[in-house]
């Protein structure tokens, strides 16, 4: 047997997320931002690249931009300043990008687990379209431009190399996206590309300090393909290093469908692009006012939402789960302002009941209201009703809303009172059972549960279970 220890790797992951600001025009013209539109018919000559047109920066775009620097916790530059990002590509009728370089609007800062390298402005490419479908021009294959999303602002956000787990990035993505949500200043939809993420990869003998060879995993457009795409090429590395072989620095795509990884391009370097500052726009200069402006505008950010609402009585893991996700906290604090429930009964509604029936998305536009909800699980801890009436009573409250205690009395689901109601049916239902009758008499309470279910159903789920299979003890002499 070899008694040679295989080396253990770690991976190390940096992240670069682009999100697209909905800001009402794009990044240097007047064009409107819409999303869906025929093709071409936002473009004006500056976002064509027309000779002899200027670009002028969006303000509501550096304003977006401080407020991702203040939820970041990141250092504001006074002066920041554009740069041309030079490359040829169809999707970009300049030639070159207007981006941000060495002079961002945003250096250092941090969100949760993760430092934060930078955050700087630029503009979008447009869309190419790729034939096969719309793109087939007479017969042939061919590629077609949709401008109208070109010159969309972007905001770039550059994480340091801290994630060290496909798990940590999915995580950490989630919370980034709540907080640019709660900004209210991006859609953040990952399907329709306003919010996109790139993960660079390396991997190194754990223990060890020094940085390995990255790779560059580009535009994947789901939490979980992220999640899948950054296992497979951890594993791709560590399979290459382990037969002696190296880590290329390459740009690569991961195939969601097979699970592949193939390459694009050899990563080009930073000189590539011939950064220099763009001569056609002034610096951007912070002023007290726009700090002022943004600071006032900041909403509470899911991370501080979570401390709070575990302060007020959650467990860590129900206050992350509510505060990562705006909407169901809005509701889960809707609920418990109405009064009627405690908070962490309320919170295990909110995810286990109210989220399989309306969703995580929008709950307040379906028909349970905050207080019903609330109504109804107070009604449950006070054992007014049982958790299976009280199921039933929030389907019916949300196919037709309403309020759950009118529910309850007309569709007399109210719990079966006391030892004296319940007590008839469980000795029916022992009768009914005589072999489980004897099995329970000889010690053995395993199927107690049958007679619970006789109970349950003669009483339509209004008994409560614990009292149930105290009855049967009680008329078996146990
Ligand atoms: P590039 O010049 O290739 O764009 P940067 O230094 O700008 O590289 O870093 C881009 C991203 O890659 C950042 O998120 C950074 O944290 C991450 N990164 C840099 N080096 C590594 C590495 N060796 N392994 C993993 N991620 C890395
Ligand atoms: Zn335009
Ligand atoms: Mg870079």
């Amino acid at each position: 047997m070899s008694t040679a220890t295989q080396v253990e790797y770690e991976p190390v992951i940096g992240l670069e997320i682009h999100v697209q600001l909905s800001t009402r025009t794009k990044m240097f013209c007047g064009c409107e931002l819409t999303f869906g539109e025929p093709p071409n018919t936002r473009t004006c000559p500056v976002c064509l690249g027309l000779p002899g047109t200027l670009p002028v920066v969006n303000a509501e775009a550096i304003h977006a931009g401080l407020l991702i620097g203040m939820a970041l916790g990141c250092e504001l530059a006074p002066r920041s300043i554009f740069h041309r990002k030079n490359y040829f590509y169809a999707d970009l009728p300049k030639g070159y990008q207007i981006s941000q370089y060495d002079e961002p609007l945003c250096g250092p800062g941090r969100l949760g687990d993760v430092r934060i390298h930078r955050v700087h402005l630029e503009e979008d490419a447009a869309k190419l379209i790729h034939s096969g479908g719309s793109g087939r021009i007479h017969g042939s294959e061919a590629s077609v431009v949709d401008f109208n999303r070109g010159g969309t602002p972007l905001v770039e956000i550059v994480t340091e190399p801290d994630v060290r787990s496909a798990e940590q990035a999915g995580d950490w993505l989630r919370l980034l996206r709540a907080t640019v949500k709660r900004l209210g200043i991006s859609d953040v939809n990952m399907e329709e590309g306003s919010l996109r993420c790139d993960a660079n990869i390396s991997i190194r003998p754990k223990g060890s300090r020094e940085l390995g060879t990255k790779t560059e995993l580009k535009n994947m457009n789901s939490f979980r393909f992220i999640e899948r795409g950054i296992r497979a090429e951890v594993a791709r590395q560590e399979a290459l290093l382990r037969d002696g072989g190296e880590v290329v620095q390459e740009t690569l795509h991961f195939d969601p469908v097979s699970g592949s990884i193939t390459s694009l391009r050899s990563k080009e370097q930073a000189h590539d692009y011939r950064y220099f500052p763009e001569p056609d726009l002034v610096p951007i200069a912070i002023t007290q006012e726009m700090l002022d402006r943004a600071r006032a505008a900041l909403p509470e950010l899911p991370a501080e939402r979570a401390a709070r609402l575990e302060a007020a009585g959650l467990s860590a893991e129900s206050a992350h789960y509510l505060a990562f996700r705006t909407e169901l906290a809005d509701f889960f604090e809707a609920a418990l302002a109405a009064d009627g429930a405690e908070p962490q009964p309320l919170a295990n509604w909110v995810a286990n009941e109210l989220v399989p029936r309306v969703g995580e998305d929008d709950p307040q536009s379906g028909r349970i209201e905050p207080a019903a909800l609330a109504t109804l699980v107070g009604m449950v801890t006070r054992r007014e009703v049982t958790q299976q009436a009280a199921r039933q009573v929030l389907d019916k409250l949300a196919a037709e809303g309403g309020d759950p205690k009118a529910i309850v009395e007309a569709e007399g689901l109210g719990a079966v009172g006391g030892a004296d109601e319940l007590a008839p049916i469980v000795a029916a239902a022992l009768e009914a059972n005589p072999d489980v009758a004897e099995k329970l008499r000889g010690g053995d309470m395993k199927p107690v549960g049958v007679i619970v279910g006789f109970v349950m159903k003669q009483t339509k789920g209004r008994a409560d279970g614990k009292e149930v299979t105290r009855l049967v003890r009680e008329q078996l002499g146990l």
